[in-house]
């Protein structure tokens, strides 16, 4: 498979010196998009052809099929035609746009030696088989046929890698688009397909890889791993991933797994197939995903949660490292917590994994909770006694000498206010909020303002992060990188 960087440039002068340095950072080819030219002319293409041809494609993209501006009929088909004299490697044409053109061009291009890469591109979601049935028109047409189509599912995505497969004695490219079709660039190489596309200077499609990533999963021992949930929304788990895998050097990708809850179980099933060598689980996910691993480690059997999968050779083991980014957390904070008094705000996975921690460390724990009864049911799952208080009780209970919030209040687009009533924090010595987004909470503003030490999810995120990577990669995790990108990350 060869790793092409495409170049959308207003003038041939910028795209020749695009391709240049996307070649120096070591793209095997570049693909140049004639049609993002402000008026390209048979002149840029003679240019680019000396310049750089022998490792370029050229692409003529028409409006119809999502290029950059509208050229006539006749302007493009003049432009491919002297593409194909020209020295170029491959030559991309359209199957429905060129039909009337398509014999003429494959007959100049192997006149030429060239390889005439006919493609199509589909504007909408598309039925499996009717994807199968143009890809196969278009490797009629072309020594090698070309088809993007925009996947809307997870499980749309698995069925092009499918596809792919069945092709794999053919020269072709299949691309899934969007967010969810990030499996089918993941393994491009591993399907066989003839080139991956990358982003020379700018993405030019939704989902497209940037060259360095592409270059990573450019062998065929690449990997995947990623995050399951739904809805996905914000999480930043992807960029430091994406930072350590990048790091480490490591022939992997991590996506986003945005699944429905009867996709897991054939998700899981098919993880072998798909070179899926890990996942991180999140809401609301991660008891559900307990139920179909073959074994649990330790902490993820007693919680019953699952934010860590390890897959490998059909195997699927479960972990649970939200104990264990939490637990580290309070060791790199210089928090000791036996016999100190612990007010956790919350009840869900995030509450349960705090408490398992906090009762192994010997702290006393009270809990309160929106849904009272939910705080109820957590308490009663441990052994350790663990007080249930009201909302309205926290505020006259007390000291805290820590106060945790467990619960997504304060998450930057969600719920902006306090998850405690403010005065609680009059009777409060140190809070710490699992939320990281934004750094400054509401509940870190407040305790701050009155001069209290606080500390946001950031530490427990990276450590617990660090501790999947280690599981699914077997080396230790490059932890300066991954605080670099929490500290870059959009937040
Ligand atoms: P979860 O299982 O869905 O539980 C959500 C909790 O938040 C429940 O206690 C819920 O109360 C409460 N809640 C939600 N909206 C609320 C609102 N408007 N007012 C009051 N309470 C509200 O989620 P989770 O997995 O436990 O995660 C909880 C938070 O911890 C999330 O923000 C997550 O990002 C964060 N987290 C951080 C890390 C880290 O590494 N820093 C790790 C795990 C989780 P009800 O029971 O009343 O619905």
């Amino acid at each position: 498979m060869h790793v092409a960087a495409v170049i959308a440039a207003g003038t041939s002068g910028e795209a020749e010196q695009q391709a240049r340095a996307s070649l120096r950072r070591g793209a095997d080819l570049v693909e140049f998009r004639i049609d993002a030219l402000r008026h390209p002319t048979a002149g840029d293409l003679r240019k680019l052809a000396s310049a750089l041809g022998p490792r370029a494609i050229a692409t003529v993209r028409s409006s119809a099929q999502g290029g950059f501006r509208g050229l006539d009929r006749g302007a493009r088909h003049a432009l491919l035609r002297d593409a194909c004299h020209l020295p170029f490697r491959y030559v991309d044409v359209e199957l429905t746009t060129d039909a009337d053109h398509l014999g003429e061009y494959a007959k100049l291009a192997k006149s030429r030696a060239k390889d005439l890469i006919v493609s199509h591109h589909f504007d909408g979601p598309t039925e499996p088989e009717r994807v199968a049935e143009i890809l196969d028109a278009c490797l009629a047409a072309g020594r090698v046929g070309k088809v993007a189509t925009p996947v809307a599912s997870v499980d749309e995505a698995v069925a092009l890698v499918d596809l792919a497969r069945q092709r794999s004695k053919a020269r072709f490219v299949l691309i899934g688009t969007g967010d969810a079709g990030g499996l089918t660039r993941a393994l491009a190489a591993d399907t066989g397909q003839e080139l991956q596309y990358a982003s020379g200077n700018r993405a030019t499609a939704p989902g497209q890889l940037s060259l360095e990533a592409a270059l990573r999963v450019r062998s065929k021992d690449a990997f995947v791993l990623g995050l399951l949930g739904h809805p996905l929304g914000h999480s930043i788990s992807p960029v430091i991933h994406d930072a350590a895998l990048r790091a480490a050097g490591l022939h992997g990708l991590y996506l986003p797994f945005d699944l429905g809850r009867t996709s897991l179980e054939p998700f899981l099933q098919a993880a072998e197939g798909l070179r899926l060598r890990g996942l991180n689980v999140t809401s609301p996910y991660k008891e559900t995903v307990a139920d179909l691993m073959d074994e649990l480690d330790g902490d993820a059997e007693v919680l019953g949660a699952v934010n860590t999968v390890v897959l490998h050779e059909g195997w699927a083991k479960g972990h649970n490292t939200d104990v264990f980014g939490f637990r580290m957390s309070l060791r790199s904070l210089g928090l000791r917590l036996g016999d100190r008094r612990v007010l956790v705000v919350g009840a869900g996975g995030a509450a349960k994994a705090v408490v398992h921690v906090l009762l192994r460390e010997g702290a006393q724990v009270a809990l309160t909770n929106r849904t009272p009864a939910r705080a109820e049911g957590l308490a009663d799952f441990f052994d350790n006694s663990v007080d249930v208080l009201s909302l309205d009780e926290v505020t006259r209970k007390g000291p805290w000498d820590v106060l945790v919030n467990a619960t997504s209040v304060g998450t930057a687009g969600l719920d902006a206010g306090l998850p405690v009533p403010e005065e609680t924090l009059a009777r409060t010595g140190y809070v710490y909020d699992l939320v990281y987004n934004p750094p400054e909470t509401p509940l870190i503003a407040a305790a701050r303002k009155r001069g209290l030490r606080a500390t946001n999810g950031l530490e427990m995120l990276l450590q617990q992060a660090a501790k999947s990577f280690e599981l699914w990669t077997g080396q230790s995790a490059p932890i300066e990188a991954m605080k670099r990108a929490t500290k870059e990350a959009p937040l």
